[in-house]
């Protein structure tokens, strides 16, 4: 009788202790969010802000597709989404990290790198206050090459002009990555450039550049750009990785669905690797506010598959996989998404 009043006991200290800095948490949130505001009135609306990637990419209408089903919910829950374009992958764990941003759309392997104090984190260490959510849809390292640059192998890659992405992206790391793995290195073997992947459809066209790279999901904009201008341009294959896919564990084979470039001067698929979109947040957003987006996401499914052609393939299950950062202090949203997998 006594163990079982003891268990009691310590069930709902656990329970308090949990939900007590829950709504600290959220208060203090909400005071953040609101200090600017010098009203007597109770705040009528939290805030938030998703941050994502050049807008030609595939995380910007992503983060558009979040906010529009969450907003349409704004009476009732009292969020306002926003979108904002960023540099990709690193700039969003950082500025999540900070607090500058609530959510962001980050790739799988960066954010196993985050949370493993790896890459761009190895001085920094753990990143324990990063949270995953949900993944959606998968990336591929992509490699665009003009065909007067008669590129047809990522090795044909020394000696030229590429642009492999700017630091805050995710995909610099994976140019990085693949580039080594075919014994090229980006220092010496080419003329690097770190630009935004939403300039280089344009600096491909204008003759600045032989190729860039871009993990992506597809169909993309940036691609689309690249491939419908006057210079013809190819996908390259990225072959001789298995060294690589052995190496990093949050690596799989991809492939590049060429029917969706019609303009591409390819006739098969191409080779490559790839990783996954992932959503995720920090452990100071309110596990109320993670829990009802996540709900909104999945309840709406059918209609969040609708808004993008990348999201052809996805099923709730697989919006489980890739997800390396703890998703323990939002079990709540985690347990919800694993419960409703089972459902389709
Ligand atoms: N994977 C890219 C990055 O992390 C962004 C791709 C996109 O915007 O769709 O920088």
């Amino acid at each position: 009788m006594k163990k079982v009043l003891l268990s009691g006991i310590v069930l709902l200290s656990v329970f308090f202790l949990f939900t007590g800095c829950e709504e600290q948490k959220a208060e203090e949130f909400k005071q953040a969010k609101h200090s600017a505001v010098k009203s007597k009135k109770e705040p009528k609306a939290t805030f938030i802000t998703i941050g994502t990637g050049g807008i030609t990419g595939v995380y910007y209408p992503t983060g558009g597709a979040i906010a529009q089903i969450v907003n349409k919910k704004r009476d009732k829950y009292k969020i306002r989404c926003t979108v904002e374009s960023t540099g990709g992958s690193v700039f969003n764990v950082n500025a999540i990290l900070s607090g500058d941003l609530d959510f962001g759309i980050v790739q799988s392997d960066r954010q196993y790198q985050a949370i493993n104090g790896l890459a761009e984190w190895s001085n920094k260490g753990y990143q324990k206050d990063l949270l995953s959510v949900f993944s959606i849809h998968p990336e591929s390292v992509t490699i665009v090459a003009a065909v007067d640059a008669n590129i047809k192998n990522i090795k044909d890659l020394k000696g030229k002009r590429v642009n492999i992405g700017n630091p805050g992206s995710g995909h610099r790391q994976n140019a990085i990555d693949a580039l080594a793995a075919v014994g090229l290195d980006y220092n010496k073997d080419m003329d690097a450039e770190g630009i935004k992947a939403s300039e280089s459809a344009g600096l491909l066209q204008d003759g600045r550049i032989d190729a860039f790279f871009y993990t992506v999901g597809h169909p993309s904009g940036a691609i689309k750009e690249a491939t419908a201008g006057k210079r013809e341009v190819r996908f390259v294959n990225v072959t001789g990785i298995d060294t690589l896919l052995k190496e990093f564990p949050y690596y799989a084979k991809s492939f590049i669905p060429c029917k969706l470039y019609p303009g591409a001067k390819n006739d098969s698929d191409v080779d490559t690797f790839g990783v996954k979109a992932t959503f995720v947040t920090s452990a100071k957003v309110p596990d109320s506010i993670v829990y009802t987006i996540t709900k909104e996401v999945f309840e709406n499914f059918e209609f969040f598959k609708s808004l993008h052609p990348a999201y052809a393939v996805l099923t709730k299950k697989s919006m489980l996989d890739g997800l390396s950062a703890p998703t323990y202090i939002c079990f709540v949203p985690f347990l919800y998404v694993l419960v409703q997998s089972f459902y389709t």
